[in-house]
């Protein structure tokens, strides 16, 4: 029987990007780690996006998209606007700067050391997903900084949402850890990220040492921008 030992997979190396589409009626964008170069005659880009997400919808109405590569200071709750919010429930726009592309697609220009556009040109049905690999219409780079890897995003207490295409349910990946002792934390039911009261959340405001129970109401989420009364005690 072939081995299956899917922690293979987690040594694969990504970026994090904003994937974008829209129109002037009309646009969203989200994080996504899965966006590659596929040629370089013509330029071909691919990205692979969740159907359930408003930017799949976009990208299907507007056959465009665009890149946004991240740089390697993006803040947290920058990540968290595009990576844990839906765009059918707010505006992600309302306080980023973007641009408009040819192709009428919103880039956006905030933390991106680049942005290119594509016109797509053809899309692959990957069951939860779909790739779409799009020609390149327009591309440039914003400013010299090192990219901000997937990797590293992992390291800044970043997580990943259901709807990536890398995403383990955290059961599995809780059977992982042989042998550790559960431990209860006080956790973000919007986007899972744990607070750890010795570490507190010092960009925050909140000094390391602090109980959960005496960080003030007004406090958010420093992943996802939720607020305190959407943790629970796991
Ligand atoms: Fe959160």
């Amino acid at each position: 029987m072939a081995e299956m030992d899917t922690k293979a997979l987690r040594n694969v190396s990504y970026g994090l990007y904003i994937v974008t589409s829209g129109d002037a009626s009309r646009r969203n964008g989200q994080i996504a780690n899965t966006s590659f170069q596929v040629t370089s005659q013509p330029a071909t880009v691919a990205v692979s996006i969740n159907k359930q997400n408003l930017t799949h919808e976009i990208i299907e109405q507007c056959q465009a998209f665009g890149v946004s590569v991240l740089e390697e200071s993006t803040p947290m709750p920058f990540i968290g606007l595009f990576g844990f919010k839906s765009g059918r429930d707010l505006d992600k726009f309302a306080s980023v700067q973007a641009d408009t592309g040819a192709t009428g697609c919103p880039l956006v220009i905030d933390h991106a050391i680049a942005v290119f556009e594509a016109k797509v040109v053809a899309k692959l049905d990957a069951g939860s997903h779909t790739v779409f690999l799009g020609e390149l219409v327009s591309c440039r780079v914003l400013k010299k900084a090192e990219p901000l890897t997937y990797a590293k995003y992992h390291q800044n207490k970043g997580k990943e949402p259901k709807t990536a295409p890398t995403y383990s349910p955290p059961e599995a990946a809780a059977a992982e850890k042989q042998g550790a002792a559960p431990v209860k934390k006080y956790v973000c039911s919007v986007c899972g990220w744990a607070y750890d009261p010795a570490k507190g959340d010092p960009d925050g405001g909140i000094a390391p040492g602090t109980p959960f129970e005496q960080i003030p109401a007004s406090w958010v989420c420093p992943v996802c921008g939720a607020g305190k009364a959407d943790f629970a005690l796991q």
